[in-house]
């Protein structure tokens, strides 16, 4: 990830990005107590947009709500949320696209291994837009580290101390020379990436893991299940064998920091010819539409 831009906004104020500093006895610290989301900004000409913001926001509040974060879906509802990215990106003014990244942080000092009614501190700031895997076909590598299983880490809540889980799957994937990395569950089924949901296609059906197999239910995936349905698209939600994947036609993943970016290589097979696929290709370039254009869906806020 890219350095944070100057201005932070931290604890209800806007503040230079070295000031934006959280207690070494924190349990966000201490614990990984924190929950977030990364959303896009679209910047066009002096116009800046950003994307599917309320999901992004009610993300955060059911995330919050699963973990017992009371007080954030009781200090904050959705203007607010927009007011203040409206603001940072206001006083950054960035003049290419960028990431946003907002958290719930649990900043009380040492209250042990606890949460209910914990001081937070919400942080947003904003970073320059660099996807975090190859867009023009990837290679990835089944874990040997298993996908955190709902009824330990809930996977529908997008907690920080979660992604421990994450680091280690990528960075044995990047030591053996792959992209990312692919985790299964404890039955062996296909979950998603280190930071990404997947998609397999095979003879014209567009298939992933439906949202109870231990995934992030993530927003981009809604987005591109929503689009491939405008296309008439055949679409199958449901658990998915590694098998599927090393004889799919196509293999793509999505994700804000992701893109939708296709896959060519899995567990040293090739993906289909080894080229990025038809179905996948067209996905990205609506998806990439939809992100750059407002519509009649009303997935875009206009910032700036
Ligand atoms: N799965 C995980 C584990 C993630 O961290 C992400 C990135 N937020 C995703 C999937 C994709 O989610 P989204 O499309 O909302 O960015």
């Amino acid at each position: 990830m890219a350095d944070p831009y100057a201005r932070v906004y931290f604890g209800d104020r806007f503040v230079d990005a070295a000031e934006a500093n959280l207690g070494v006895a924190t349990s966000a610290v201490l614990y990984g107590l924190s929950v977030y989301t990364v959303f896009p900004v679209h910047v066009d000409g002096d116009q800046r947009t950003a994307f599917r913001l309320a999901d992004h926001f009610q993300r955060m509040i059911e995330s919050c709500k699963i973990i017992g974060l009371d007080h954030f879906a009781r200090e904050w509802d959705f203007d607010r949320f927009v007011e203040v990215a409206r603001q940072l990106v206001a006083e950054n003014a960035p003049t290419s696209d960028v990431f946003v990244r907002a958290t719930v942080h649990v900043d009380a000092s040492i209250p042990g291994t606890r949460v209910r009614g914990l001081h937070t501190t919400v942080s947003m700031f904003v970073y320059d837009a660099v996807p975090i895997v190859p867009q023009d076909g990837m290679r990835l590598k089944t874990s040997t580290w298993r996908r955190i299983p709902d009824d330990a880490i809930p996977s529908r809540a997008k907690v920080n101390g979660a992604y421990v889980n994450s680091v280690l799957a990528k960075q044995d994937a990047i030591d053996s020379g792959y992209d990312d990395c692919i985790f299964l569950d404890g039955s062996g089924h296909v979950c998603e990436l280190s930071a990404a949901n997947i998609f397999l296609v095979r003879n014209g059906t567009l298939i992933t893991p439906d949202a109870s197999c231990d995934i992030l239910d993530g927003i981009n995936r809604r987005t591109v299940l929503t689009l491939a349905e405008e296309d008439g698209i055949p679409i199958d939600q449901r658990t998915v064998d590694l098998t599927e994947l090393y004889i799919a036609d196509e293999v793509f993943v999505t994700g804000t920091s992701a893109g939708v970016a296709p896959v060519t290589e899995v567990d040293g097979r090739l993906v289909g010819d080894g080229v990025p696929g038809p179905i996948g290709d067209g996905l990205r370039k609506r998806h990439d539409a939809a992100l750059r254009t407002d519509d009649l869906r009303g997935w875009v806020t206009r910032l700036v």
